[in-house]
C-alpha cells in the first residue's frame, strides 16, 4: 500500500500513525533541510507533542533549499509530507510508526519567493535548520563568514532569488520589519558548538554587509538558542525500503532510519513562543555548551574517529570499525586520556556510562552506519569534533598523540585509497585541496598541516607536529593495523 494521507487509516492498521487531525494544523515551524536527521529527530518530537490534540500551532513546513533536493522534495510532496520512522532497537526489533509533523514541502530552486514569504508568515514562530557543519559558511582559518563563496556572491547579486540560507533569511527577516511583524527564532539543529551562536554571527556577517540596516531589528526582534541534538541516523538504504515493505506491505519511498536513542537539550530562548518540547523529552536548559561540548567531542568526533580509521582497515560501516578490538581500545584511550581532560564538571552527567554507551550505540550492528556517510565532509567536521581537544590539550600540557594519530590518519585517507588497494570515497566540498596536500604528505608529511582552513595555526606548533610527524610515519611504514596496535600499547 502506497503511503500517503488517504491510506492512512488502512496503514494504521499495521503500524502506528498520527491519530491527529493533520488538516487542522497551523504552520508555526519552517525547517531547512529535510534530510534524514531532521525526520528522525525534530519532526519526530513534534510529532509526538501533536498527539495532544489542544496543540493545533506546530505544523512543520520543510524547505529543500538545494538543487540536489529535487528526490526529497518529489517523494515528501507525493506522500504529503509522511514518512514512516524506523527504529532499529539494540536487539534488532524494528519499531515503525508513520510520521505527520511536516504538513507542508516547498523546493526553493523553484519557487524563492514563496519560501521568503513562508519564512515570513505571522503564523511562523521558528526557523530550524539541518544545514550541515559545512552550511554555516565559516572559514577555521579567518575565524569569519566566507565572502569568496560564489554562492554568496550570487545572492548579494540577487537578493530575490537566494542560493543560500543567508539570502533566505536576509530577505524573510526584511519583510517581517517591512510588515511591522513579530520576530522569530532561528534554532540551529546541526552538530555545531555554540550552534546559536555561530548561525547568528554567519547571518550577522552576511546582513551587515547586504542589508546593514536590518541589523538593529534582528538583534531586538530574533533569538538564536544554542542547542545539542542526538539520535544516530544513518542514511536510508534501498534494503530498508524493502525490508518495510516485505514486513508492513508499506511502499514509502523515502523511510528513515534510526537508533532508539535520542537526546535533545535545548536553551531556553525563543522570542516569539515554542512548543511543549519538554513534554515528549526535550531538555530545557539555561546554558548548553557543557552538554554540546560533551556530545560533540565524544559522539561526533568518536565517529570521525571510527569512520577514517575504519576506512583505512577496509570497513564499511561503523558497528564492523567498533568491533575490532584495537580500534575500541583506540577509542577508549582517545576518550579517557585525551577528550575526558578537557570537558571539565558536567553536572548531573555520569560520563562514564555516557562513554560505556556510546561505545554499545557505535556497536549497534542493525545500524549499518555507513563509513563513507561519516568520513563525508570531513574537512568541516574535523574542526568542529576534534581539533578543540587537540588545541586545549595543547594548552594544558595534556597528551595528545591519539588525536594526532587520527589527524595522520586523515591525511592517508585523504589520497583516496587505502593501503589494501580499496578505492575510498570521498564527499568534500574541500576533496581537491585535501587530495593535493595529501599526495604532498607522502614526502612531506606536515604538507597536510598546511590546510589554514582546516586546521588554522597548528602546522607552527611543535608538540603537535612532532606526534603528527611520527604517526603519519609509522602508519605509512608498518601499515595501519600494526601502528594501531603501537600506539595503543605506548599508553597502555
Ligand atoms: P542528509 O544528507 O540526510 O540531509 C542533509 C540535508 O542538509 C539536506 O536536506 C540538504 O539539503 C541540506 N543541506 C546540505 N548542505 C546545505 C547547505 N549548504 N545549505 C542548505 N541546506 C543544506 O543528512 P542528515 O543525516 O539529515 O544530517 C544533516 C545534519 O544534521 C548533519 O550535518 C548534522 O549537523 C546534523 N545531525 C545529523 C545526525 C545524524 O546522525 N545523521 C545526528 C545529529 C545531527
Amino acid at each position: 500500500i502506497k503511503l500517503n494521507q488517504e491510506n492512512l487509516a488502512e496503514i494504521s492498521k499495521r503500524i502506528p500513525c498520527p491519530t491527529y487531525d493533520r488538516s487542522q494544523l497551523k504552520t508555526g515551524i519552517v525547517h531547512v533541510g529535510i534530510g534524514g536527521f531532521h525526520r528522525a529527530h525534530e519532526a519526530f518530537y513534534t510529532d509526538e507533542l501533536l498527539h495532544d490534540e489542544a496543540i493545533k500551532d506546530w505544523g512543520i513546513c520543510g524547505i529543500a533549499l538545494l538543487d540536489f533536493d529535487t528526490k526529497i522534495y518529489n517523494t515528501l510532496k507525493a506522500q504529503d509530507g509522511l514518512y514512516t520512522l524506523i527504529i532499529k532497537e539494540l536487539d534488532g526489533t524494528l519499531t515503525k510508526r508513520v510520521i505527520g509533523s511536516i504538513t507542508e514541502c516547498l523546493f526553493a530552486p523553484e519557487n524563492p519567493i514563496k519560501v521568503i514569504e513562508k519564512m515570513a508568515s505571522p503564523d511562523v514562530k521558528i526557523i530550524t535548520l539541518t544545514i550541515t557543519e559545512g552550511g554555516y559558511n565559516y572559514n577555521e582559518a579567518t575565524k569569519e563568514f566566507d565572502f569568496s563563496n560564489p554562492l554568496i556572491q550570487h545572492d548579494l547579486d540577487h537578493p530575490e532569488a537566494p542560493k543560500t540560507i543567508f539570502g533566505y533569511l536576509t530577505q524573510a527577516l526584511k519583510l517581517r520589519k517591512e510588515r511591522s511583524l513579530q520576530g522569530c527564532t532561528i534554532q540551529s539543529c546541526d552538530n555545531i558548538q555554540g550552534n546559536g551562536h555561530m548561525t547568528k554571527r554567519m547571518l550577522m556577517s552576511y546582513v551587515n554587509t547586504a542589508e546593514p540596516e536590518l541589523s538593529a531589528w534582528i538583534e531586538t526582534n530574533v533569538s538564536f538558542p544554542n542547542a545539542m541534538v542526538d539520535r544516530i541516523t544513518p542514511a536510508t538504504s534501498a534494503l530498508d525500503i524493502e525490508l518495510l515493505k516485505e514486513t508492513s506491505g508499506i511502499d514509502d519511498a523515502w523511510p528513515v532510519v534510526c537508533e532508539p536513542f535520542k537526546q535533545w537539550v535545548i536553551e531556553d530562548d525563543f522570542i516569539a513562543g515554542r512548543p511543549a518540547w519538554e513534554t515528549v523529552g526535550a531538555q530545557f536548559v539555561k546554558d548548553v555548551v557543557p552538554y554540546e561540548k560533551m556530545k560533540l567531542s565524544l559522539l561526533n568526533a568518536g565517529h570521525s574517529v571510527l569512520g577514517i580509521l575504519g576506512a583505512l582497515y577496509g570497513y564499511s560501516t561503523i558497528d564492523e570499525a567498533v568491533g575490532n578490538a584495537d580500534i575500541s581500545s583506540f577509542l577508549r584511550i582517545y576518550m579517557g586520556n585525551e577528550v575526558t581532560p578537557t570537558l571539565g564538571d558536567l553536572e548531573g552527567v555520569n560520563l562514564k556510562n555516557y562513554k560505556f554507551s556510546l561505545i554499545q550505540r557505535f556497536g549497534n550492528t542493525y545500524i549499518k552506519d555507513q563509513i563513507d556517510r561519516i568520513c563525508s565532509q570531513s574537512s568541516a567536521k574535523i574542526p568542529i569534533f576534534i581539533l578543540p581537544t587537540i588545541n586545549t590539550q595543547l594548552e594544558t600540557k595534556g597528551s595528545i598523540d591519539h588525536a594526532a594519530f587520527i589527524i595522520a590518519a586523515f591525511a592517508i585517507y585523504s589520497v583516496g585509497v587505502n593501503e589494501f588497494g580499496t578505492q575510498l570515497i570521498i564527499k568534500d566540498a574541500m576533496e581537491q585541496v585535501l587530495n593535493e596536500k595529501a599526495i604532498a604528505s607522502r614526502t612531506h608529511p606536515e604538507s597536510f598541516l598546511e590546510i589554514d582552513a582546516i586546521f588554522g595555526s597548528l602546522k607552527d606548533n611543535t608538540t603537535f607536529v612532532a606526534a603528527y610527524t611520527k604517526a603519519y610515519q609509522n602508519i605509512v611504514q608498518n601499515g595501519i593495523e600494526k601502528a594501531v596496535k603501537d600506539i595503543n600499547s605506548n599508553i597502555l
